[in-house]
């Protein structure tokens, strides 16, 4: 299919979709997007809390720290020099798929059980 230019249903702008776009939606059997990427890049965004922060004990050093995550978040919460540390090895929080099991049940137990980075910092010089 060649490229379509399209009226974005959200912010009503112009937005172009490329043929190697189309290619793509039919491999993976999507219709092709009707808001543009700026708008869905919004959508996909919205849910990440950057704005809130709470005094939270890292779940790995326990210390004291500034962290997204509230203490009574059900996740297991690394601060940031944890995170990138080697104090931890991703690796052993893989499982196998239990066909015996529902996926759900399982994905969410592995929700609850894989660490998550608490911050995100940028140091710069
Ligand atoms: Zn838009
Ligand atoms: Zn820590």
């Amino acid at each position: 299919m060649e490229q379509e230019t399209k009226i974005c249903q959200n912010c009503k702008k112009d937005f172009t979709i490329g043929s190697d776009d189309f290619n793509f939606y039919e491999k993976i059997k999507v219709p092709a997007p009707n808001w543009c990427p700026e708008c869905r890049l919004i959508k996909r965004l919205s849910w990440r809390n950057e704005r809130s922060l709470f005094k939270r004990k890292c779940d790995l050093c326990g210390q004291d720290k500034i962290l997204i995550f509230p203490q009574e978040s059900p996740y297991k919460v690394y601060c940031y020099p944890c995170w990138w540390s080697e104090k931890w090895d991703a690796e052993s929080h893989a499982k196998d798929y239990d066909f015996s099991k529902p996926f759900f049940e399982q994905l969410m137990e592995l929700f609850l059980n894989v660490p998550r980075l608490g911050i995100i910092l940028r140091w710069s010089a």
